[in-house]
């Protein structure tokens, strides 16, 4: 029998989870107060996040354990399917083996939740009541809403006014999950008016939204905030995607070549990669690639540098692949993709040559995602099309050379709310955006110079 999925048992799901900065060869650089420039410790955080997180955050521990309520809502979709994509294969006649980890099976729709389940069990532990956070396309904001309604908690989304406009139905999704939604920037905050005022007509980014959700917390004892990707922890908390396919891969009889996934933040690469590295780092010959859009290049075209997370300087100061804290990506579809930086452990991990960056277009993505519904039957979210390009381009290397490797992607989201954005690619709408080198330099320029 050809295996085509892979499904683990409910008590193979991970009980631990596995953290990158035990096996690092160099220890991450500090994290910088946003004023002082000092290095920060936990107390300088506490006031925004959980304790526990935070320790996770600094920790040097190779494993940690995924506490019994967490791994209980976990078990509500997971373990995750891995599946072998054997007819995507057969369309492009590759000699490769091409499998997808699904993380399309959440009730939120992606990976997002992985973290965001954990993040509100230690906030409630702790006393919190209330939850604060910023999304871009709604996935993020999503899979709070939800984690938070598992451990009734409040949560209070702020949401990249372009896509509040773009994706009525991720809106609705968080408010059936008891979320309470602002399109940002806002005026409900001292930097929503600030950047208003600046420019009344702004789409938002990112990058605003986090600042607004910064302060809505950083004032209220009984408020924290949480960050869907980035942050060491949430690097950990996604690391039970890649322990389960280290061993369903094995059910197949197979060991991956190459790695690939989409970067936003880093958290869904990082949480197939992380793993793996560490077998890279113990002597193994395998590849990971990290792909990102042409019109957001953090990786390809940003630099190596301490930087903001948020637009107005409120978050510490993180050394990591950036394309400036000023930076406003275009309104592409990929909307998971638009952040102006990258989770320092994935931007250390490039630095040390451990991960390759990748940048697809926006077309060539919605084609590949074309040919995957069309082939595998799952239609991708637009940021994961953006792997699924990558995947190809792998598994087509792999023909001309006549190559049988194993590739293995994150699929890390479906696409079912992002239909308006298929809509514009089915009626010829879509149009690739490089973003101009002027416009990168100057937000680069604007960085602070710090070693
Ligand atoms: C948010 C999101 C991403 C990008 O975020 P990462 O932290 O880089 O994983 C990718 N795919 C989907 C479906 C998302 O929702």
């Amino acid at each position: 029998m050809n295996h085509r999925r892979v499904v683990l048992s409910e008590s193979e799901l991970p009980a631990k989870w596995y953290n990158l900065q035990a096996d690092l060869p160099e220890p991450l650089p500090p994290v910088l107060h946003p004023t002082t420039m000092k290095p920060v410790g936990p107390a300088d955080l506490a006031p925004l996040f959980a304790m526990e997180l935070l320790k996770q955050e600094m920790s040097q521990e190779r494993w940690i354990e995924i506490p019994d309520d967490v791994r209980n809502v976990l078990s509500m979709w997971r373990p995750t399917p891995l599946v072998r994509a054997r007819n995507l294969e057969r369309a492009l006649g590759t000699p490769a083996r091409i499998y997808y980890k699904d993380e399309s099976h959440s009730p939120p729709g992606s990976h997002k939740p992985n973290t965001a389940v954990p993040q509100a069990y230690y906030n409630k532990i702790e006393g919190i009541h209330r939850l604060t956070t910023e999304t871009g396309a709604g996935q993020w904001g999503c899979a709070l809403a939800f984690a938070c309604k598992q451990f009734d908690l409040q949560c209070k989304v702020y949401m990249v006014k372009v896509s509040y406009q773009q994706k009525p139905y991720r809106r609705s999704m968080m408010q059936l999950w008891g979320g309470e939604v602002t399109a940002s920037p806002s005026t409900e905050t001292e930097s929503g008016r600030s950047i208003l005022a600046e420019d009344p007509l702004t789409p938002g980014s990112l990058g605003t939204a986090i600042s607004e959700a910064v302060e809505a917390a950083v004032h209220d004892e009984g408020v924290h905030y949480s960050l869907g990707s980035v942050l060491n922890h949430v690097m950990l908390h996604q690391t039970v995607i890649g322990l389960e396919v280290e061993r369903q891969i094995q059910e197949f009889g197979d060991y991956p070549n190459v790695l690939v996934g989409c970067c936003g933040g880093g958290s869904n690469f990082a949480g197939l990669a992380f793993p793996f590295i560490r077998h890279k780092i113990a002597g193994k010959d395998l590849r990971f690639v990290a792909v990102e859009p042409c019109s957001c290049p953090t990786m390809s075209r940003g630099e190596f540098r301490y930087d903001w997370g948020d637009t107005t300087k409120l978050t510490p100061l993180i050394k990591m692949f950036t394309l400036g804290h000023s930076f406003v990506p275009p309104g592409i579809h990929a909307g998971g993709l638009r952040y102006h930086g990258l989770s320092p452990m994935v931007s250390f991990s490039l630095k040390l040559g451990l991960v390759e960056a990748a940048a697809c277009h926006q077309l060539e993505c919605f084609e590949a995602a074309r040919l995957f519904a069309e082939t595998e039957g799952i239609i991708p979210a637009p940021e994961t099309s953006h792997a699924i390009r990558a995947a190809i381009v792998e598994a087509q290397r792999c023909k001309e050379q006549n190559k049988e490797e194993c590739i293995v992607f994150s699929f890390s989201g479906h696409g079912l709310c992002d239909m308006s954005a298929y809509d514009r690619y089915l009626s010829g709408d879509l149009e690739d955006y490089e973003y101009p080198q002027d416009k990168i330099s100057a937000a680069i320029a604007k960085l602070p110079d710090i070693e």
